[in-house]
């Protein structure tokens, strides 16, 4: 059995062998330990041990504890904390304290989860490396000359790392499953609309999910459980009652077909990424599932459909940064032109910039024909791939990422080098659906390898129980880092 898994933890507190306080001092001690990671961009200790102590009375009172009550994790700096500065990365919000929780930070407290901090990500989740942060580069725990992936870099690397058990995340073309993948650990990305994006700092509005970076599936099957559900301040929140993945793990997969997608191995993908993938989908066959060749026709168009759908939508979003009402605002304006202007040159940096020039100059009068429409033709196009394939099979694989993590500064200088990273996700964002990343084993350089598996909308409970029976028929997800606690 996983040593560190959240249902072990869990155990232990109710036994009250530990202590939700004892776990939180560990969580950021080890946070401490391991600050040249720069996987945090704020630690609260004060608040998160005033929480452990208030979950550890209630419980010493007999209150009736979730299965998160008492452990500690980290949100994604994305996440609005209420009184909690929230920086998504950016200099723009380097004072924003938010008035507010959002969803999955008001649910993960119901909870009774511990939040020790808020961790580094690219600056708006724009990014695949963690380098866009305006707080540093966040280092991958397995070689820290290499990146921890992004956008949700610091929660992947605390979690690999082995600071706290689970953390949060945002994917909208791949960011939880990229930095799971690159750090070794399992990242959950739901169907849209199963989470709130409630509080979630908007990047492109049609493609961001929260998401889980954890140990296992069955731990993200746990904290999935606790953030999904309908809130009615999200428009696009869907209506799916009483549904709980944790309990739908156990199921054997004899008659699960899964159709091995060719152009997910096709193009830039490292051999020895492609060969640990199959190795991984061979296990999946003696666990009972049926591998199936098939085909995704419009997968080679998903990234330049990607990048002219997420920068328009970013265009749109990040507009409401004026220097006026919040964020950083320029202190040598001279005019209200000038005060827009500079608080956006000075608050933003090169990527955000790059995403905005490009998202409005793709919907300007004479180009939204030629690049946004037909982008969302292609969008259109490979939702209809992704759907004749779920009509002869039950979930679709491939690696998660082309490469194993890449050297910090390798590809900072090269957009379109940096892009290429999402080749193997984004396109599931277009679609809307639920996919994971599970680790499949270490390539040639020692550096983990990730296993995608993709399911129809709402399919979240076969993701996880298929996730789930190859992590109990392997040990890959229970590889750490050398030196992790
Ligand atoms: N790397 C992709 C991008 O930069 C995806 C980021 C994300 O999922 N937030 O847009």
């Amino acid at each position: 059995m996983n040593p560190v898994s959240i249902a072990s933890i869990s155990a232990e507190l109710a036994a009250q062998r530990v202590s939700a306080l004892e776990l939180t001092d560990q969580a950021l001690a080890r946070a401490e330990h391991a600050a040249a990671l720069n996987s945090f961009i704020r630690l609260d200790a004060d608040a998160a041990r005033g929480a452990a102590r208030s979950i550890d009375a209630m419980r010493a009172n007999g209150s009736d504890l979730q299965p998160l009550a008492g452990i500690p994790f980290a949100h994604k700096d994305i996440f609005c904390t209420r009184g909690i500065a929230t920086t998504c990365g950016s200099r723009m919000l380097q004072n924003f304290v938010p008035p507010y929780d959002a969803h999955v930070v008001e649910r993960l407290a119901q909870a009774g989860a511990v939040s020790i901090g808020k961790t580094n990500m690219d600056e708006f989740a724009m990014g695949s490396s963690n380098e866009s942060s305006a707080y540093g580069a966040a280092a991958n725990p397995w070689d820290h000359t290499r990146v921890p992936g992004g956008s949700s870099g610091g929660s992947a690397a605390a979690v690999a790392a082995g600071i706290v058990p689970f953390a949060t995340g945002t994917d909208t073309g791949g960011s939880v499953r990229q930095p799971a993948a690159f750090c070794g650990i399992t990242g959950l990305k739901p169907t849209y609309g199963r989470v709130s994006r409630y509080g979630m700092i908007a990047y492109a509005s049609s493609l961001d999910c929260a998401g889980v970076l954890a140990r296992s599936a069955a731990d993200c099957a746990v904290v999935l459980d606790a953030i999904a559900g309908f809130d009615a301040r999200d428009a696009t929140s869907v209506e799916r009652p009483g549904e709980r993945t944790a309990a739908a793990l156990s199921q054997p997969l004899a008659g699960l077909r899964i159709g091995v997608a060719r152009e997910y191995f096709s193009g830039g993908v490292q051999a020895d990424v492609a060969d640990r993938v199959h190795a991984a989908l061979r296990e999946l066959q003696r666990c009972g599932a049926t591998l199936v060749d098939i085909g995704l026709p419009n997968a080679h168009h998903a990234i330049a459909a990607y990048y002219v759908i997420a920068p328009a939508e970013a265009s749109s979003n990040l507009a409401r940064y004026d220097g006026v009402r919040y964020g950083h605002r320029a202190a040598q304006a001279r005019s209200l032109d000038e005060l827009y202007s500079l608080s956006r040159a000075e608050g933003f940096g090169a990527e955000v910039q790059r995403r905005i020039l490009v998202g409005t100059y793709a919907l300007s009068a004479g180009y939204y024909d030629a690049y946004y429409l037909r982008a969302q033709k292609v969008r259109r196009l490979i939702a209809e791939d992704f759907a004749t394939a779920f009509a002869g099979v039950d979930l679709i694989a491939g690696p998660t990422a082309p490469t194993t993590a890449f050297r910090i500064g390798e590809k900072s200088g090269d957009a379109l080098a940096m892009y290429a990273a999402d080749v193997n996700t984004v396109a599931v964002n277009l679609a809307g659906l639920p996919a994971i990343s599970v680790p499949a084993g270490f390539a040639d350089d020692g550096l983990p390898v990730g296993l995608q598996l993709i399911a129809p909308a709402f399919a979240e409970a076969r993701l996880l129980n298929a996730a789930h029976q190859l992590q109990q028929a392997t040990d890959w997800h229970l590889q750490v880092p050398a030196g992790t606690p």
